[in-house]
């Protein structure tokens, strides 16, 4: 397979990227390299003849048509997104205009693409649209886990710019026949995050004998997917995955945020004891708005039907993640330097 991967430099993207590469696919990456974009991450790829990177915008229809007739792809991993629930509080039209607009323009690029291949090549086309489990809202502590039957019940803009997404994909899949599987993916975590995301943010502040900032209570339940068992999820949705359907990607580990930030410190006071005990550095700050409280999936489906599961136990992922970001503590410190040198620039 040839796959067009949107997003790729980002932090799924690159993990879907090198997968896609080692199993012997040829992908080409349509990015437009925002600020959480990691294109250090594709450097080890630059020298593979099946892989090729393209920097521009899902939202421009020229860059995306360009994209589709130079490479001809034989199906389409979907991941470009503003991703931050925090910053779509902020901004919200930054989300409407890349997680929406952006997938109208390639759900429509990919249709006008897939209505031109011959029949045999439009029978294996996909269009792979890799959402999240937040667009299902909240659950209650004792609430079963969200199934593919849950309905749809975004509460931040970042949840309801991908519930935008998604109806516009199965609007697609439904209306013109374009073959979209979608995916929902729950809190991912590994190498290569920017460090705004739960987990990098803690490990950055605890690393620099920073408060570690907890939102509320920090008893907000999230199930935990270590990033390349999430790319194996979504290579094998694009091979094996039905059209019209969705299919939640679970890791089979809900935990509260405090139990996640608690086992970071942990991790730290073995590795790097100069701060420890990391834990005196939590400090509980004011709940975000509308904090959804807790996130459950339930991965059966996929599991029976397609035959993935979760190979990283969340523990053991956690603490490889902790010593990934030790050992490359230059990489995430240049983009917390240029970030703080933005904002010094922006305030002068
Ligand atoms: P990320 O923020 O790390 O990366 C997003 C990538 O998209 C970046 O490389 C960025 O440069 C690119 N991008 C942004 N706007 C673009 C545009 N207009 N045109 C082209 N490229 C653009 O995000 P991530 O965490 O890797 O998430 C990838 C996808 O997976 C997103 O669609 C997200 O909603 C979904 N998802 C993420 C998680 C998670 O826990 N991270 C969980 C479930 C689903």
């Amino acid at each position: 397979m040839l796959v067009l991967v949107t997003g790729g430099a980002g932090f799924i993207g690159n993990a879907l990227v090198r997968r896609l590469l080692q199993q012997s696919h040829s992908v080409v990456v349509l990015d437009r390299l925002t600020y959480a974009a990691a294109p250090e991450a594709l450097d080890e790829m630059a020298g593979s003849d099946r892989y090729a990177f393209v920097h521009g915008d899902v939202c421009d229809p020229r860059a995306v048509s360009r994209v589709f007739a130079e490479y001809q792809p034989d199906a389409v991993a979907h991941l470009a997104a503003e991703s931050h629930v925090d910053r779509s509080i902020a901004n919200p039209h930054d989300f409407v205009q890349t997680n929406v607009a952006g997938t109208a323009r390639m759900l429509e690029a990919s249709q006008v693409f897939f209505q031109a291949l011959p029949p045999a090549q439009r029978h294996r086309f996909r269009f792979l649209q890799v959402s999240t489990d937040e667009v299902f809202g909240s659950l209650g502590p004792d609430a079963p886990p969200f199934t593919e039957a849950s309905p749809y019940a975004p509460r931040s803009p970042y949840a309801a710019s991908k519930a935008a997404a998604d109806h516009l994909a199965r609007a697609w899949s439904h209306t013109y026949g374009l073959p979209v599987v979608l995916s929902h993916g729950c809190n991912t975590y590994g190498p290569w995050q920017y460090t705004e995301k739960l987990i990098p943010l803690m490990l950055a502040r605890a690393w620099a004998g920073e408060p570690m900032p907890l939102y509320g209570d920090g008893e907000q339940v999230r199930d935990w997917l270590h990033v390349d068992d999430h790319a194996a999820a979504l290579v094998a949705l694009l091979l094996q995955g039905t059209p019209g359907k969705s299919y939640l990607v679970g890791g089979r580990s809900e935990r509260t945020n405090r139990t996640v930030v608690q086992a970071i410190c942990r991790r730290l006071d073995q590795c790097r004891p100069i701060n420890a005990p990391h834990g005196r550095f939590i400090v509980s700050v004011n709940d975000r708005p509308g904090h959804d409280r807790r996130y459950a999936l339930d991965p059966s489906q996929i599991e029976r039907q397609i035959g993935w599961k979760p190979t990283w136990r969340f523990e053991q992922g956690l603490a490889a993640t902790v010593d990934w970001y030790l050992s490359h503590a230059d990489w995430w410190r240049k983009k917390i330097d240029k970030r703080a040198h933005a904002r010094n620039l922006a305030a002068e």
